[in-house]
């Protein structure tokens, strides 16, 4: 997979790849990635990429004919064109893994007001925003491609980190523990250090639905037919365990059942 980032700060895009599981894939070949000077691509003097907004109002926008010109330069067969937009779809985990069996990206990072209308019109496949605010530059939201990205070419992550990984199962990822056993008073869950594989996940897994109920319900009302499927195998695990497996189940439930008269209160 080959991203080709068009900026005019290439720097700050290449100081980003110095470092990190980015730098592997780099190494590794599994991944390229190229920044390239939108200057160079300018017929006009000294490199001139910009003009005044057409209308009234002050700004400057990209014009587009160096943008038309760097996309014919690099795309190679397959490739697509992403503009970076506040305007644009949402970057997801489920974008990332659709765009990483792509052959190439060519990311557009503008500065200033955005870019002329017409070369979006005319080369811009898709446009893609990292968030409803604005920045001042595409080069971060372009980064943030890539890395979302990378992490699902081929295999830059081992299949078992993404797996657990938030928004991949519609859930957040569950909590996690490291040393020390103790820190400021507060201990780790006693099923982590059981070594009971089949527990350790029951708890992972309702830890994950607690998470996302309380942070995103969102994501949680779309993951509740799942849950429902899945809770009988659980329950079977549960039944064996420990008090502090029961009392989380027992919280789960409750919040559930709050969840759901929530819903039903609202649809009376
Ligand atoms: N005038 C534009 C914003 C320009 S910000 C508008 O209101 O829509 C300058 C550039 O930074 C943008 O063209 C884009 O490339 C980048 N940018 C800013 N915020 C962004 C975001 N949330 N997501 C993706 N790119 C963004």
């Amino acid at each position: 997979m080959r991203f080709d980032v068009v900026t005019i700060f290439p720097e700050l895009i290449e100081a980003y790849l110095q470092k990190g599981i980015l730098k592997r894939a780099i190494e590794e070949k599994r991944v390229s990635v190229m920044a390239h000077q939108l200057r160079d691509f300018s017929p006009f003097k000294g490199g001139r990429v910009d003009a005044p907004i057409v209308g009234h109002g002050k700004g400057m926008l990209f014009r587009p004919e160096p943008l038309a010109e760097a996309v014919r330069k690099l795309r190679i067969p397959g490739g697509k064109v992403v503009l970076m937009s506040p305007q644009g779809e949402r970057l997801s985990a489920k974008m990332a893994r659709e765009l990483s069996v792509l052959p190439q990206l060519i990311l557009i990072a503008a500065r200033y007001e955005g870019v002329d209308a017409r070369f979006v019109r005319r080369y811009v496949d898709r446009e893609v925003s990292i968030g409803d605010f604005v920045l001042m530059g595409g080069e971060l939201p372009a980064l943030c491609v890539i890395e979302a990205v990378t992490r699902f070419v081929g295999e830059v992550l081992e299949s078992e980190a993404v797996e657990g990984e938030s928004f991949e199962a519609g859930l957040l990822e569950h909590d996690h523990y490291t040393e020390p056993d103790n820190f400021e008073g507060l201990g780790i869950p006693e099923v982590l250090k059981s070594g009971h594989h089949q527990q350790v996940t029951a708890w992972r897994h309702y830890n994950a639905l607690a998470k996302t109920y309380l942070k995103r319900p969102d994501l949680f009302g779309a993951y509740e037919p799942l849950w429902k499927e899945r809770q009988g195998s659980f329950l079977k695990v549960l039944r064996r365990q420990n008090e502090e497996m029961r009392k989380f189940l027992t919280d789960i439930q409750k919040i559930v059942k709050e969840w759901k008269d929530g819903r039903e209160h609202e649809t009376e």
